[in-house]
């Protein structure tokens, strides 16, 4: 197989003698065919082809086809978004009365998905801190336990998911590890290779990675028995009444089932599809992601050591810096380097990081990471204003902390933009 490099340029996608060398857009609600007989085959799922983009669109399937390779997987598909990508990734093989074990440190607007709005759907979960020991791990479990849940670098946290532990106590329980890759990418990291099942992606961060497209995307590793459990996973190994009685995991095997099940059923009905547009900026973003992921975490590394160094700033979150609570782990899952977030506290409090905002000038303040644009956060002012001061501490965000998502701008420039911003801050 290809190394990574080259599967972000060419995966997915080898043009036929005189086809276009670039992915063609396929801007096309619906395909035509000669007899309804041949349609109908389709609806059964006995041919595979096109008949309406809500289900499967050409651009977004050879899209799904190069970062499934990317991944090592052997089946992918993409939605709308990230959280369209996780909801499905969950709801296809959890239902009413199931329960789900997943990292504390995931993602705010999963943990939301998950505590409230699935919750609402009658699926239950259970979080645990990402550095539990196995004992901890277990005894999360219960009988309805459908899946485990984490993510490789938790946003904005910046915890490391230790994946072989996970997916360890994950099996003994007979159920998928489920990992959110979104900020490691398949560059940093390929969970598969440690044991995770499916793998989850927002392609909306470092994989478009120019803040063009919102989008999202499942793998599936193919390597999870759901047959070893009929009775946990019906919806995979029982017939599907509502598809003329196929089994998935007969029909399409351990390799194809998960993705067919989430296409056929998810997909259909809920419409989560991203659009072909979309799915072309975001191979653009592919055909880079290699060499871009290499300066992000450059960049970010040299941020956190020249932060670290700083005399107005009291802590720094990278776990690519030696003595980082998740230092060794990364070494492990990210030996290449980890990304371009980094997280970091101003001294004097609430007021001094709202300053330290006020005087950047080149990095931005967004709601965003993971962009060729460095951009800034301070979580208590916006996307966590809502909480007082002890919930902030609760989740782990204190109130003088700041988000930095370093770019692929010169280093230079963004330290000399961070360090004029906290002398300012402090003078005030
Ligand atoms: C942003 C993000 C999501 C949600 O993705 P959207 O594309 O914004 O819906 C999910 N997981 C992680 C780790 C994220 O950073």
């Amino acid at each position: 197989m290809s190394k990574i490099e080259t599967l972000c340029v060419q995966g997915g996608y080898t043009p036929a003698n005189g086809e276009p060398r670039q992915i063609p857009i396929v801007q096309s609600t619906t395909f035509r065919y000669e007899t309804s007989e041949a349609m109908a085959k389709l609806f059964d799922l006995e041919a595979s082809g096109y008949f309406y983009t809500r289900l499967q669109n050409p651009t977004n399937d050879t899209v799904a086809a190069k970062i499934c390779q990317m991944e090592g997987g052997t089946a992918a598909m993409l939605t709308s978004s990230g959280q369209a990508a996780n909801f499905f990734a969950v709801f296809n093989i959890a239902s009413t009365g199931d329960h789900v074990v997943a990292s504390s440190t995931i993602y705010g607007g999963t943990f939301n998905l998950f505590s409230v709005t699935m919750k609402r759907m009658g699926i239950d979960f259970t979080f645990v801190a990402p550095d539990a020991d196995e004992e901890e791990l277990n005894a999360a479990f219960r009988p309805n336990t459908k899946a485990m849940f984490g993510e490789t670098i938790a946003n904005p946290a910046l915890t490391v998911l230790d994946i072989e532990k996970f997916a360890k106590v994950a099996h003994a329980h007979g159920v998928p590890l489920i990992v959110d890759n979104t900020f490691a990418t398949p560059v940093g990291c390929r969970p598969f290779e440690w044991g995770a099942d499916i793998v989850t992606h927002s392609t909306t961060k470092y994989m478009d990675g120019h803040g063009a497209a919102v989008g999202g995307c499942i793998v599936d590793s193919g390597k999870f028995d759901w047959t070893a459990y009929p009775d946990k996973f019906p919806g995979l190994c029982t017939p599907d009444e509502s598809y003329h009685g196929v089994t998935y995991t007969e029909r399409f095997g351990l390799g194809g089932a998960f993705i067919t099940k989430a296409t056929a059923q998810l997909m259909r009905d809920f419409g989560a599809i991203q659009s072909p547009q979309n799915a072309f900026l975001l191979n653009l973003g592919l055909e880079s992601l290699h060499v871009r992921m290499k300066r992000h975490c450059e960049n970010g590394l040299a941020m956190a050591r020249f932060l670290q160094a700083n005399e107005h700033v009291s802590h720094v979150t990278y776990c690519d810096l030696p003595g980082d609570k998740y230092h060794e782990v990364a070494k492990k899952y990210l030996p290449g380097g980890s990304c371009g977030v980094v997280s970091f506290t101003v001294k004097g409090g609430r007021k001094a990081a709202e300053n330290f905002m006020k005087h950047l000038k080149l990095i931005a303040i967004e709601t965003h990471v993971a962009d060729a644009r460095s951009c800034c956060l301070h979580p208590a002012s916006s996307t966590h204003r809502q909480m007082t001061d002890e919930e902030l501490r609760a989740c782990g965000v204190s109130p003088d902390l700041v988000r930095l998502s370093c770019g692929i701008e010169n280093i230079d420039d963004l330290i000399a933009d961070v360090k004029q911003a906290l002398e300012a801050a402090h003078k005030e």
